[in-house]
């Protein structure tokens, strides 16, 4: 039998439509879904590639559970009993704090995971959480949160109306775009350039998206914080105009005081960006019609990342581009309703036991996760759970984290492969694969450049228990229950609550109604469903239970299966703002006060030391998609990219090898020789490494390359954000 499917792509954040032919129980063919309401048929290759990772023969079906140092298959029931009576033991003899969650990437691209984990980490009742977040994206959230009043209040660049687009440390032709949901980026990057307007990329490497830019402006690693408070200050020394957004900024004389330091001839060494460019970027932010500002990860892993972050906010502001059409906007997303003001944000709520590094969001830095394994005392971690995150590959110095699991009292991993870190795990419960899973995606609706909503049901019944249930079932031990603990009674109390919550509330629109009627109209659909519907017809959109009924709802959403597009950005300042004062917050004391930090780097004379940098490649997503032959095959890409005269000082020749060290590791590693990087950077992509013993991934492990983060320094963190400090990284290059 033929049947065709509509599926949103969970592998990235443009989170494309695919339109998916199926016969019998087999995918025959996976492209891009052409009536797509965001993607309109594109298609990057990782997206065909569902098919051969839902048949991929080292994906695990069924538990398993580690014997005298090998992993053997078991049932679920058996799983569960043995994570149940170790978490007891555990519990019993150190206490909660003694447990730990690391939570991976993945997870966010993932309705099941988004809804489910919430609940356990707060079943676990211990303060050692930590996620993919804090290699990755946290000064955004934290930039956002003291600026806006809210982590999730992240303005996005108008892609599609702008004039004048600066990207800084980020790479879409490859990442296909990141904290900025838009498929085909790429195609909306010539839009811009073919509507008269102008892409300037900075970035050390001349990636892909710099060759394809207007102009590429090469900058020394780590410095991007400085650069744009040059371009802060030269916009502030003219005339200012905030747009309309002006009567809800404070803040501008603060900052035009603390830019001071940061006239272009100042920064220029540092940066190694000549002072007359950027005076020239400067006057074509201010001159353009509208402009935005983006910055990425090659601007966040850096040990001034939320600096960083902040100052793209600030210049957004002060050339008069945020929240206004062509400029820097916030998405809506259907299913969120109105935030309210709630407690100032604020980090630090807790510190890390060995580091004392600040909580941040709820967690701790990654890089101190094998602080809190391998030091003995009070709240060493004894028990972890991993869920869909492999940080033996994508933490700082990996080697020593790789070693601490290895010293754990009991580990579980929610994963579907033994990878470099599940094969450390005592249980691995293996999830469906994506064909197996319904989707609505949570997270990157809210950082969308169109607001719209899809939803698509599973290809495939699953052969197993779904994610949500694994969580939740997880949830039931952690919360004392043991293996008897019941997902779907756990399931239907949480649903009861929330519904308990909406019509306690005299704001809802369902307020006053009955808890049981609400309930009753979510129908008989699977839990994660339920609790979507919900949010949809609680959201902004939403048909209120029959308030509104033009309004959205998952039915609706399921009639629609290309997805709804609901129109560009519109400007919602107002909306957004839940900051103490009501106001944006250019200047938070939190944050600047860092700045004289930034003042003394500036003054130090740079290092005669080459400095690494990570690289995204199109072929991968951080470290799960090795194991894909189609996406591996063709020659070596995990290479050390080294500039010709670098190369020729070192001695090294092309297709040769590298020995590279830094004060936390060394590698050896294949050199490809290319003039796209400046000198004195050079560049190992991320996510590689599929060496170590006790995996299970077959195409991966032919051909592992090299994990750059046994060089990257665990020591090394922002200190406002604790993100991980992954570029910039000094180290010395020798023939190998
Ligand atoms: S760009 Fe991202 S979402 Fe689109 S097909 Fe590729 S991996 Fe999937």
């Amino acid at each position: 039998m033929e049947r065709t499917v509509f599926r949103t792509c969970p592998l990235c954040e443009a989170t494309c439509g695919l339109e998916i032919e199926i016969v019998d129980d087999s995918v025959k063919r996976i492209r891009g879904d052409r009536e797509h309401v965001m993607s309109a048929g594109f298609i990057c290759p990782k997206g065909s590639t569902l098919k051969q990772l839902h048949e991929d023969p080292d994906r695990l079906r069924t538990p398993m559970i580690k014997v005298d140092g090998a992993h053997r298959p078991a049932s679920w029931d058996e799983a569960f009993a043995l994570i149940a009576a170790r978490f007891n033991d555990v519990t019993e003899k150190y206490g909660r704090s003694a447990l730990g969650i690391y939570v991976g990437n993945p997870n966010v691209h993932q309705l099941d995971n988004t809804l489910g984990l919430r609940p356990l980490i707060r079943a676990l009742g211990t303060q050692n959480i930590f996620s993919a977040s804090t290699v990755d994206q946290m000064p955004k959230h934290v930039s956002s949160g003291y600026m806006f009043g809210h982590p999730l209040n992240i303005p996005v660049p108008d892609l599609d109306r702008t004039d004048y687009l600066l990207m800084l440390g980020a790479n879409p032709y490859e990442s296909n775009g990141s904290l900025c949901t838009a498929p085909d980026f790429p195609g909306r990057l010539d839009a811009i350039k073919a509507r008269g307007g102008k892409v300037v990329v900075v970035d050390p490497r001349r990636t892909k998206t710099a060759a394809n830019a207007d102009q590429w402006i090469a900058i020394r690693p780590g410095t991007d914080a400085a650069f744009l408070l040059a371009l802060v200050n030269v916009v502030l020394q003219g005339e200012v105009d905030l747009g309309p957004a002006a009567p809800y900024i404070e803040g501008v004389a603060k900052v035009r005081t603390l830019a001071e330091p940061f006239v272009p001839e100042a920064v220029a060494g540092y940066t190694g960006v000549p002072a007359e460019v950027i005076r020239q970027v400067a006057g074509e932010l201010v001159a353009a019609p509208s402009a935005a500002v983006y910055g990425r990860i090659g601007t966040h892993t850096v040990s001034f990342g939320t600096l960083c972050s902040w100052a793209v906010d600030v210049l957004n502001t002060v050339t008069g581009n945020l929240d206004r059409p062509g400029g820097a906007m916030f998405p809506y997303a259907a299913h969120l309703g109105t935030r309210r003001k709630g407690r100032s944000f604020s980090t630090g709520r807790w510190q890390s036991r060995v580091r004392g590094l600040p909580e941040v969001l709820g967690e701790l830095p990654a890089a101190t996760m094998a602080d809190e394994i391998d030091t003995p005392g009070d709240g060493q971690i004894r028990f972890l759970i991993t869920v869909a995150g492999n940080p033996v590959l994508t933490t700082p110095d990996s080697g020593r984290l790789d070693t601490a699991l290895g010293g754990l009292e009991f580990m579980v991993s929610v994963d579907p492969y033994l990878n470099e870190t599940s094969r450390r795990a005592d249980v691995v419960l293996p999830p469906p694969s994506a064909l197996e899973r319904s989707h609505y995606d949570l997270s990157f609706t809210g950082l969308s450049v169109r607001d719209y909503a899809d939803y698509s049901p599973a290809a495939f019944e699953p052969t197993g228990p779904d994610e949500f249930s694994i969580l939740v079932k997880l949830t039931g031990i952690a919360l004392g229950m043991g293996a008897d603990a019941d997902p779907d009674q756990l399931a239907a109390a949480t649903l009861m609550s929330q519904v308990q919550e909406a019509v306690s509330n005299p704001d809802s629109v369902i307020a006053g109604r009955d808890a049981g009627e609400i309930l009753g109209l979510l129908g008989d659909r699977p839990w994660p469903e339920k609790f979507l519907d919900l949010m949809l017809r609680l959201g902004h959109r939403g048909d209120g239970f029959g308030a509104n009924p033009e309004g959205l709802s998952l039915a609706r959403l399921e009639a629609s299966p290309h997805g709804i597009d609901f129109g560009p950005l519109e400007p919602r300042l107002t909306q957004v703002l839940v900051t103490p004062s009501g106001k944006v917050e250019l200047a938070p004391e939190a944050i600047t006060k860092d700045l004289p930090r930034l003042v003394t780097a500036l003054k130090l004379e740079p290092a005669d030391d080459l400095v690494l940098i990570g690289r995204r490649q199109l072929r991968s997503a951080n470290s799960w998609l090795h194991n894909v032959e189609v996406l591996v095959k063709g020659k070596e890409r995990c290479t050390l990219q080294i500039n010709p005269d670098d190369a020729a000082r070192i001695g090294l020749s092309e297709g040769g090898t590298a020995t590279v060290a830094s004060m936390a590791g060394k590698l050896t590693v294949a050199v490809e020789i290319t003039d796209d990087i400046s000198r004195g950077v050079v560049s190992i992509p991320y996510g590689w490494g599929h060496s170590l013993e006790g995996s299970r991934l077959a195409v991966a492990s032919a051909r592992p390359g090299v994990n750059t983060n046994i060089l990257t320094d665990s020591s090394q963190v922002d200190p406002l954000s604790g993100n991980a400090v992954l570029n910039g990284i000094p180290v010395t290059v020798s023939v190998g």
